[in-house]
């Protein structure tokens, strides 16, 4: 018998009230009961979106939602601009060219984060884009983008800005409509606790009005059914029904601990995994690291996957090796989101500590989670 630790960048642990919430009996979705649990997460999650705007929400997992705000913003023809350091943020090239929407791609160096004064001037030398397509967290390599910075250069060439936080939602701070960000993305399994299924996403007033007159070809997807229903607290089509139940526990139970006070949380967790990494000489991986996931550099002469396989098989807890061909082997990545706390980043540390020796790595046993200790409770 062994219990199951789930520290990978989603799927993201459940805590038990949510697991309850989702077994419940099954209740018809074109009732005032269901519309009122619709309209209560849907108000949950403006306050965890920080926006006023609707955030609506679909049955599919994250992608569904990447997917949606693709075709519904931009009409054939039109032009975007993708910003990409990682696996997740080359999704959005991926989506448009499968859609055949001309993409002019900015890439960065892996690790770090596209520099505003860089798209100001792609910009400036194309007009007539219609929308920028970046990422908050960048999973991939536990990369935080700078959206505040790059929101001001769109807003000054009156662009919206498109951003995926599927991961980063809850944790990475984005104040999306003090930001001027247009359309935000998320899934469930990440920072909001719930398992994968319901994909979200928000649209500024701009967003809205490009979303009721695009003219690609969608239905399922169709951001204009999805709004109309929205204001009668109703969906399209047969909502998750279950999930939605879940979430609106799993948001209640995120308000009550303040999402200001979460972002102020989570800063201080991933500082502390950062420098208890460090404290048994590991490096971080990112120039910029995100406030839900971390990514460290595997020692010399090891492998990403057998650290990884090791601690799942012999202990239960599960973090996540590298993604692509360059960095599978080369990261290790430690998710720190949505119903992860500080005692389970200390029992990661010590099991990791555990695996590394056992592999041979010289450490002083200990030294990760004693530093830990220092910046969470010190
Ligand atoms: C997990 C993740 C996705 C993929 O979402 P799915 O729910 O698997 O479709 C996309 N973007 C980022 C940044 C992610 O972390």
């Amino acid at each position: 018998m062994k219990r199951r630790y789930l520290l990978t960048p989603g799927p993201s642990q459940v805590p038990s009230f949510v697991r309850e919430a989702l077994g419940r009996e099954m209740m018809h979705h074109r009732t005032e009961e269901f519309r009122e649990i619709l309209k209560v997460s849907g108000e949950g999650l403006k306050e965890i979106f920080c926006t006023k705007n609707p955030v609506l929400t679909l049955a599919s997992s994250g992608t569904g939602a990447m997917e949606a705000a693709v075709t519904n913003l931009v009409n054939k023809g039109e032009k975007i601009i993708v910003l990409r350091g990682g696996k997740f943020s080359e999704r959005w090239a991926e989506i448009a060219k499968a859609w055949g929407i001309e993409t002019i791609n900015m890439d960065v160096v892996w690790g770090t984060s596209p520099d505003p004064v860089e798209l100001d001037k792609l910009l400036t030398a194309n007009k007539g884009v219609k929308a920028v397509y970046t990422t908050l967290c960048e999973t991939s390599t536990a990369t935080v983008f700078d959206i505040k910075s790059l929101a001001q250069v769109t807003k000054k060439h009156n662009v919206m800005i498109a951003v995926d936080a599927i991961s980063g939602l809850g944790q990475d701070l984005l104040l999306t409509d003090e930001w001027g960000v247009d359309v935000v993305v998320s899934g469930s399994q990440k920072g909001l606790m719930l398992p994968p299924g319901l994909a979200f996403i928000s649209l500024s007033e701009k967003a809205q009005a490009a979303a009721m007159t695009a003219n690609q070809p969608t239905f399922y997807f169709s951001l204009k059914k999805a709004l109309k229903n929205y204001e009668k607290n109703d969906t399209a089509f047969t909502p998750a029904v279950s999930l939605i139940v879940g979430l609106k526990d799993a948001v209640n139970a995120i308000k009550e601990d303040g999402v200001a006070a979460r972002f102020v949380r989570f800063a201080k967790m991933a500082y502390a995994v950062r420098e208890a990494g460090k404290a048994i000489g590991l490096t971080v991986y990112s120039k910029r690291p995100s406030d839900s996931v971390t990514a460290f550099h595997v020692p010399e002469g090891m492998k990403a996957k057998e650290i990884v396989k090791k601690m799942r098989k012999e202990y239960g807890l599960s973090i996540a090796a590298g993604q692509g061909e360059e960095l599978e082997e080369k990261i290790i990545r430690i998710a720190h989101m949505g119903w992860v706390n500080e005692q389970d980043l200390i029992m990661c540390f010590s099991l990791l500590e555990k695996v590394l020796k056992d592999m041979g790595y010289k450490i002083k046993i200990g030294a990760s989670v004693a530093r830990f200790q220092e910046v969470i409770y010190g």
